[in-house]
C-alpha cells in the first residue's frame, strides 16, 4: 500500500503549521458574524483577555491579520527609530531573516553570528552591549525553527533590561509548548501566533508590547499608521466600545478563542510536559537509530521540535517522500541555507503527544533503511519507549 502524492497525508508531523484541534475546525465552522455586531465586538474583547491570560500578562496584546511574519515586520517598522542601531542575533534563518527587516528601518545593523547548530552566548550579548553603549534595540528568535535549536531568552532579556535596550523576540514556534512569557523574558515585544504549539490556524498574529515598546512607538514618527502593518491602528481594537480600523478576521479569530481556551482548559504545566516528553523521546530513539541530531549540544534542543542531520550519501528530499509514500507521514523539509542538510520532526500542539515520537523514529528510521541507508529501527523504537514509559504518565 503507497500514499500517492495527491492522497491527503495520514499523519502530519510538521514544524508548523500543524493540524489543528479538532476545537479550532470546530470553531472554524461557525457562522461568520458581522464585526461590528456587538456579539462579536464581546466576543473580541474577551479572546484579546484571554490570550493575556495565556501570555501571563494584565496587557491585552495587538492581534493582527496576517501570519505571524506580518508580525514580525510590524514589530520591526513600529519600535526602530531611523537613528537606532539594532543589534541582531543569528543562530538560524528566522534570526538572521529578521535582521532584513530591521535593516530597514534602522541607521546601523549590528550582529552576532553563531553557526546555525548553534546557540547565541548571553556573554557575547552583553560584550557587544558594553562596546556599543549606542545599541537601543536587540532582536532574537526564541525557537530557530529550521534548526530546531533554542536561545537563552531569559538571560539575554536581563542582560538588556540593565542596559535599557529594548528586545523583540520571535516565539512564534515556543510559545504555547514552552515555558516562555513576555513579562519573564523582559520582551518589550513578543510575537506570536497560534498555528504553531497553540495548535490553531494559520491566519493571525499575537503581538505582547511593554509599556516601554508603546512609549518608543508613540515617539517613532516612521511608526506606521493607517496600515496593515500598523500596531497602532490596532491598539485598542481589543476594546467592545472601540471600533475597528479594518475588518478583523471573524472566522480566524473563532480559531483563536478555540485554541487559546483548550490550551488554559488543559493546564499550560501540562502542555509543555508533553512538549517535552515527545521531544526526549524523539531524540532518544533518533539517537539509538544510529541518526544524528542537528543542534550541537542537547542542551539547546527544542521541545517543540526535533531536528536530524541527513545521513551520508541521502537526500533529505528522498528520505522525506519515502516516508510520506511507504507510510503517510510528513515530515519537514530544512529551510534557506539549510535545506537539503536535515528532516524535521514536528511535536507542536496536538502532535505533542509521546506516541508520535515512535511514529515519527519509525517513519524516518523505515524511509532511511528503505533508502539503503543505516538506520536501527528497533533500537529506536524501543529507545523511544524507554523514555515514554520510564517517565510514567
Ligand atoms: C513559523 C514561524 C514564523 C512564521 O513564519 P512562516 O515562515 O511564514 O511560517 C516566524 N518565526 C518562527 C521562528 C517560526 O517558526
Amino acid at each position: 500500500m503507497r500514499n500517492r502524492d495527491d492522497d491527503p497525508p495520514i499523519i502530519t508531523l510538521s514544524a508548523g503549521p500543524v493540524d489543528a484541534y479538532p476545537a479550532v475546525l470546530r470553531a472554524l465552522s461557525r457562522p461568520v458574524t458581522y464585526d461590528f455586531d456587538p456579539s462579536f465586538q464581546h466576543f473580541y474583547e474577551s479572546t484579546v483577555l484571554k490570550t493575556a491570560e495565556a501570555l501571563r500578562t494584565a496587557r491585552p496584546p495587538v492581534i493582527l491579520m496576517g501570519e505571524p511574519v506580518l508580525g514580525l515586520e510590524a514589530a520591526a517598522a513600529a519600535l526602530i527609530h531611523a537613528d537606532d542601531v539594532v543589534l541582531n542575533l543569528a543562530s538560524g534563518e528566522y534570526g538572521k531573516g529578521f535582521g532584513f527587516w530591521a535593516a530597514r528601518h534602522c541607521r546601523e545593523l549590528v550582529e552576532i553570528e553563531v553557526a546555525y547548530d548553534d546557540a547565541i552566548d548571553p556573554q557575547s550579548v552583553g560584550d557587544m552591549l558594553k562596546a556599543r553603549p549606542e545599541i537601543r534595540v536587540l532582536s532574537v528568535c526564541h525557537h530557530d525553527t529550521p534548526s530546531g535549536t533554542v536561545n537563552p531568552v531569559a538571560e539575554i532579556g536581563a542582560i538588556c533590561r540593565a542596559h535599557d535596550v529594548l528586545t523583540i523576540v520571535d516565539a512564534v514556534s515556543s510559545f504555547g509548548g514552552m515555558d516562555v512569557h513576555p513579562e519573564q523574558i523582559h520582551a518589550d515585544i513578543f510575537v506570536t501566533g497560534p498555528n504553531k504549539c497553540l495548535g490553531g490556524s494559520t491566519g493571525l498574529s499575537i503581538l505582547h508590547v511593554s509599556e516601554r515598546a508603546w512609549d518608543r512607538i508613540d515617539a517613532n514618527p516612521a511608526a506606521p499608521t493607517d496600515s496593515v502593518l500598523s500596531l497602532v491602528d490596532w491598539r485598542d481594537a481589543w476594546r467592545r466600545d472601540v471600533l475597528f480600523p479594518y475588518t478583523p478576521s471573524v472566522s480566524e479569530v473563532h480559531a483563536l478563542e478555540a485554541a487559546v481556551q483548550n490550551y488554559l482548559d488543559e493546564g499550560p504545566e501540562s502542555v509543555w510536559a508533553r512538549h517535552a516528553l515527545t521531544a526526549r523521546a524523539c531524540r532518544a530513539g533518533v539517537r539509538a537509530m544510529g541518526l544524528d541530531l542537528w543542534p550541537a549540544r542537547e542542551a539547546i534542543c527544542a521541545d517543540t521540535a526535533t531536528t536530524v542531520r541527513v545521513p551520508a550519501g541521502l537526500e533529505d528530499a528522498a528520505i522525506r517522500q519515502e516516508a510520506r509514500r511507504r507510510y503517510g507521514v510528513v515530515f519537514s523539509a530544512g529551510r534557506g541555507t539549510l535545506l537539503g542538510k536535515l528532516v524535521r520532526i514536528g511535536h507542536m500542539g496536538p502532535t505533542a503527544r509521546p506516541i508520535y515520537a515512535v511514529v515519527a523514529v519509525t517513519a524516518l528510521g523505515g524511509a532511511v533503511a528503505a533508502l539503503g541507508g543505516k538506520a536501527d529501527v528497533a533500537a529506536g523504537v524501543e529507545a523511544a519507549l524507554a523514555v515514554i514509559d520510564g517517565a510514567g504518565t
